[in-house]
């Protein structure tokens, strides 16, 4: 019998956050390069829309589904495009580096899409090994230095 329920992510919406990848408890999906695919359709449960209810771009939609669910994400005002990682707090480089990114990220009005990570065992799993570091969707931007706010809204700038 073919499959006839399972997960399909826009590659144009999906800002890498791997969400979906840490909800599935059923091998759905697989990171490959940087990115999340459906590699194992058949072992998406059917009727469950647990990794598109907490995807947040709306990314997710799925095959099969006559349901008239709509992602979350796409009935907010404003769907998420793009996330911003901030890593590190427990120096001064640190600090100041999270200022100036939040800045930038004021300036481009995406603010509420920084996250600042402390925790370090989570920033190592990221992949950052010198702080402070910059993280946007998921793609590693700056380790080991403090970014001007012009230097942040740089890099910002090409995600949005
Ligand atoms: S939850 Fe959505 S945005 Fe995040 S990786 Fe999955 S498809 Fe992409
Ligand atoms: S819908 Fe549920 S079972 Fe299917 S891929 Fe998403 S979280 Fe996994």
């Amino acid at each position: 019998m073919s499959k006839n329920w399972y997960p399909q992510i826009d590659g144009e919406k999906c800002i890498k956050c791997y969400s979906c990848y840490n909800k599935c408890p059923h091998g759905v999906f697989t990171k490959r390069d940087a990115n999340v695919v459906v590699s194992n359709p058949n072992g998406c449960y059917d009727h469950c829309h647990g990794c598109g209810n907490i995807c947040p771009t709306g990314a997710i939609t799925y095959f099969g589904d006559d349901t008239g669910w709509v992602p979350p994400a796409a009935t907010k005002k404003t769907a998420q495009k793009i996330r911003i990682q901030v890593t590190g707090a427990c120096c001064k480089k640190s600090q100041q580096n999270y200022l100036n990114v939040l800045e930038a990220a004021k300036r481009l009005e995406v603010a509420d899409c920084v996250e600042h990570v402390e925790d370090m065992e989570e920033i190592i799993n990221l992949g950052i090994l010198s702080n402070p570091g910059l993280i946007i969707n998921g793609k590693i931007i700056a380790s080991g230095r403090i970014l001007t706010i012009e230097q942040a809204m740089e890099y910002i700038k090409k995600y949005l």
